[in-house]
């Protein structure tokens, strides 16, 4: 029992410090559904601005229904990796559909995208080839590939000539094949990647491009049907990227899942290799069945759509009036830069107590001077959420001396 207690020391060590350096994370315990509106576990009800749920389909009751379907008709669990027993004829139907959403040939299911991250460099590239890749990729992103044999370049973010000058590096060094992989939407600046000028690189390089949509899909493009819409790479039906890593735990519902899409070839040799989907298991009949509701619903009308997009242009309008100092762009993720760390905790604090949640980061999960609120906006906000929010921001705003 000695280890055991010299260890547990060591690690109430670690804690402490993470406690003392401001980087403890607690959680907040909301008691019922994810939505709009939240409540507490201790009663107080909340505006809710830092949620994925982008469509507002987290508690949609088409898709509650359809997962309560699903159960009754394919049951609870799979007890199954896929290639046992665990392919449902669902699971195929959800695969033909994402496929179809997204212009590529076929796509595999996930238990989330960071394993479909995770799972995706190292079955295909090796030693000779060479992954290029955006400095602020997610996480999942970048652990996939660490976990690959491919020779590693990293380009400042979204800077396309330092993307240039990898591309030929990596080709100068030999690299038999070359991939360079961006998220299509940052998820701390909203930013959204150029995929449009990075096709146009990665042909001139002879290189493939792949990219991680998790804060798009579903939302992002004339259709929804992500980055690669928006940027003019989805013609005739037909993705104009190599790969695309998406997530169902976001704006599709919001549950859990993920998935990549690509080429056939590709697709089949990840069903074969790509060791989060060989030794996990399926994802659970009423994600699929939930996730081929959200496609219909999608499919069916752009009214969730439309409303997220001008809950995003009131909001930024409103704040930007307010005298709020917003990073510039469209997307419903809107970063309101506090710079500092301390006025961003505490703007948090406020806004919270004034019955708004909202939450700061800063360093390190943003670069150092860099702190801000991340406020993500969902179509389920009413324009008399969106009100209260502005009201809350504004006030506490001023009692921070951060407007006038
Ligand atoms: C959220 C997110 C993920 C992880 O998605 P999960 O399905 O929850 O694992 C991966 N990549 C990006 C860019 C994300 O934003």
């Amino acid at each position: 029992m000695k280890a055991s207690d010299e260890f547990t020391a060591f690690i109430g060590r670690e804690l402490q410090g993470l406690r003392r350096d401001g980087l403890f994370k607690e959680e907040r315990v909301i008691a019922g559904a994810q939505g709009p509106r939240v409540r507490l576990a201790d009663g107080r009800e909340l505006l809710n601005l830092c949620a994925n749920n982008y469509l507002g389909l987290s508690a949609h009751p088409r898709v509650v229904r359809a997962a309560q379907e699903a159960m009754a008709s394919h049951g609870y669990g799979m007890s199954s990796v896929r290639f046992i027993c665990g392919t449902q004829d669902r699971h195929q139907a959800l695969e033909a559909r994402l496929s179809r959403f997204l212009g590529t040939e076929d796509t595999i299911l996930y238990a989330a995208a960071f394993d479909a991250n995770g799972g995706l460099f190292e079955p295909l590239f090796t030693e000779e080839d060479a992954i290029v890749s955006d400095t602020l990729n997610h996480a999942s992103v970048i652990d996939g590939i660490r976990l690959c044999k491919a020779r590693r370049y990293r380009y400042a973010h979204d800077d396309m000539a330092d993307l240039e000058r990898c591309l030929r590096q990596a080709r100068a060094e030999g690299a038999r094949f070359v991939l360079a992989f961006t998220d299509g939407v940052f998820s701390m600046d909203g930013s959204v990647a150029q995929l449009d000028r990075m096709r146009v690189l990665c042909d001139a390089h002879g290189a493939l491009l792949g990219i991680d949509d998790s804060h798009a899909t579903g939302f992002v493009g004339a259709s929804g049907r992500g980055t690669h819409e928006h940027r003019g790479l989805l013609v005739d039906g037909v993705a104009g990227v190599d790969l695309i890593t998406g997530t169902l735990g976001k704006a599709l519902g919001g549950a859990s899942g993920g998935f990549t899409s690509g080429r056939r070839e590709v697709i089949e040799l990840l069903r074969q290799r790509s060791r989060p989907y060989l030794f996990s298991n399926s994802l659970a009949p009423a994600i699929v069945g939930a996730s081929l509701a959200v496609l219909d619903l999608l499919e069916e009308s752009a009214g969730l759509r439309d409303t997220l997009w001008d809950n995003a242009r009131w909001f930024r309008a409103a704040m930007t009036e307010a005298g709020f100092d917003l990073k510039p762009g469209e997307h419903p993720i809107v970063p309101i830069m506090v710079y500092d760390a301390h006025k961003a905790q505490a703007l948090a604090a406020r806004l919270l107590e004034l019955g708004v949640y909202a939450v700061g980061f800063f360093y390190p999960v943003v670069p150092q001077g860099q702190a801000r609120i991340r406020v993500q906006l969902s179509a389920a906000h009413t324009r008399a959420d969106l009100e209260h929010a502005v009201a809350a921001f504004r006030q506490a705003g001023r009692e921070l001396g951060l407007v006038a």
